[in-house]
């Protein structure tokens, strides 16, 4: 088989923008401007998702056409490449019509299972790219390659990867905002996902009264991915809503989970189908601390902190109840939905964290357990991978092995962790309590954590590594990592004393493991 199996619905069926010169601009009443990739000087494949390639059926293409296709130099026979126009609310402020200023939508693709539609990030200029170059450097490309991947395996919703290529040019980058520009290489992810809408898609309408834009795309929108909710009319716009509430809320509790931070939850990074989008200056948690931001821009405001996460996708999902009340035209039943969520996510992130702990009942001391449990692990410092993974350790008759263990995956020095010990004790004592009131078999149990906790995570200087060596075309930890993290709940031991660890001294100020900039 030469042939991909390829659709254009979005570029076909929607309004899109006549002018199809590749100039900056405000597109009105057009949902997409049709833009072709850049040439670029000599690409290379640096990685492919195995599993991606095959959903979608493009094992047998000729690597040299796999090449092509998704690294932008040459079009898919048939297919209408665009960049979508959308708006966004940025920091808590809305930025007017922001757009794919460096995504180019290729077409969408049949697969096994569903159909994708597939994007080229850093193709090039485009209409929405402003006054910027449309392109992506090789670190930024490695880290959304890696983490969107990794993030799938975890179980998180997440927009999938399906590869990653030099570009063979040179991108002028300031990574610090220092004024120190510098050349990187550039790069190219493509990644799938069964639809690139985000909040802002719809926003940019809204908020330029473009009701029947708003109403084309909202309506294509549940044709295509919603049709089990029904025609379009009022109640099944509300349906919509409510779906989309329900999969972001879902998205959050899975990265309070895991410990991811976004790093940028702006509307425009927000997909209607509640899966992780747009990879940018992300982090994981290591010393658990909810006022952790890895996003240097955001480092006064610490508007998107961990602990803010679940606030701010409730925030955001607010403007999408603005943008879509054109068309339902009441508040109450929008807002119902939206209170909904509070009680939702507080039920649903006690359930989840008590998973992590191994209890699978309800007790009414429960949020006080884990309460005094945040307390600590933030108090001491501790490694959140770390912790939860070796709880499953635990054993009631052996609690001063425990606190050794808490000790070792503590940041802080032993005399500063001596003091949170009595903490710790007493904490592990009411623990010891509570999991007795537990029916489960002990194996069970840890089976049960084991599935929750994951044992690896694509920590920043893990990625940094990765980056480090690729920079010297040296790609054989991006295929370590890929394949390390395609199984983050399996022991993997031969793996352990190099992945299943604290944060290295060298990190913690190194530029790209603890701080990070939007300059990708
Ligand atoms: P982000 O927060 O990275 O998702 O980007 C916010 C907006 O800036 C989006 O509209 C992006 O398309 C645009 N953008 C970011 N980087 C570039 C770039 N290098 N060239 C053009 N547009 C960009
Ligand atoms: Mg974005």
């Amino acid at each position: 088989m030469n042939k991909i199996s390829i659709e254009n619905k979005f570029a076909t069926e929607l309004p899109g923008d006549p002018d199809k010169k590749n100039v900056s601009r405000q597109v009105q009443e057009a949902c997409y401007s049709e833009v072709t990739p850049t040439p670029t000087a000599n690409a290379q494949l640096i990685h492919s998702s195995p599993e991606m390639r095959d959903e979608m059926n493009l094992d047998e293409l000729k690597p040299k056409d796999f090449l092509a296709y998704f690294s932008g130099q040459k079009l898919i026979p048939g297919s209408i490449p665009f960049s979508m126009c959308y708006g966004g609310h940025q920091f808590g402020n809305w930025a007017g019509q922001l757009g794919d200023g460096r995504a180019i939508n290729l077409c969408e693709i049949k697969g096994k299972t569903q159909t994708w539609a597939t994007q080229l990030k850093g193709a090039g200029h485009t209409p929405y790219s402003r006054t910027a170059d449309g392109l992506a450097v090789l670190r930024s490309s490695i880290r959304e390659y890696l983490c969107s991947e990794a993030m799938f395996h975890l179980g998180v919703p997440t927009t999938r990867a399906l590869s990653l290529s030099l570009t063979g040019d040179k991108v002028m980058r300031d990574i610090l905002y220092d004024g120190n520009p510098d050349y990187e290489k550039g790069a190219v992810v493509s990644r799938v996902a069964p639809s690139f809408i985000r909040f802002g898609s719809f926003e940019i309408f809204a908020s330029r009264g473009d009701k029947k834009t708003l109403t084309e795309l909202v309506n294509y929108t549940i044709k295509h991915h919603f049709s089990h909710l029904g025609e379009p009319s009022k109640k099944t716009y509300l349906a919509f809503f409510k779906e989309i509430v329900e999969t972001t809320r879902k998205m959050v509790v899975d990265w309070q989970r895991v410990g991811f931070v976004h790093g940028v939850m702006n509307t425009d990074n927000m997909s209607i189908h509640g899966v992780t989008i747009d990879y940018g200056p992300y982090g994981w948690l290591e010393d658990y601390d909810e006022s952790w931001t890895p996003n240097t821009t955001d480092a006064q405001n610490r508007r998107y902190r961990f602990g803010n996460q679940p606030s701010v996708a409730l925030w955001n999902l607010t403007q999408l109840a603005n943008a879509l009340y054109p068309l339902i035209e009441e508040v109450e039943p929008l807002q119902e939905i939206l209170d909904y969520y509070k009680s939702q996510y507080q039920l649903n992130y006690l359930l989840m964290m008590l998973g992590k702990i191994g209890i699978f009942t309800f007790d009414k001391g429960d949020e006080k357990l884990i309460d005094d449990l945040i307390k600590n692990l933030s108090e001491s410092e501790m490694d959140f991978t770390l912790f939860f993974r070796n709880l499953n350790r635990f054993d009631s008759k052996n609690k001063e092995n425990h606190l050794k263990l808490i000790e070792k995956d503590s940041y802080l020095s032993k005399i500063e962790l001596d003091r949170q010990i009595n903490s710790w004790s007493a904490w592990l004592d009411s623990y010891s309590k509570r999991l007795k009131k537990e029916t489960i078999s002990n194996e069970k149990k840890i089976e049960k954590m084991n599935l929750v906790n994951p044992k690896y995570v694509l920590r920043n200087w893990m990625s940094q590594l990765a980056i480090d060596k690729a920079d010297k075309e040296d790609y054989s930890l991006i295929n370590e990592l890929f394949d390390l993290l395609k199984k983050p709940y399996t022991e993997q031991p031969e793996m352990e004393e190099k992945w299943f660890t604290k944060r290295p001294d060298w990190a913690k100020e190194k530029v790209g493991c603890s701080m990070l900039s939007c300059s990708s």
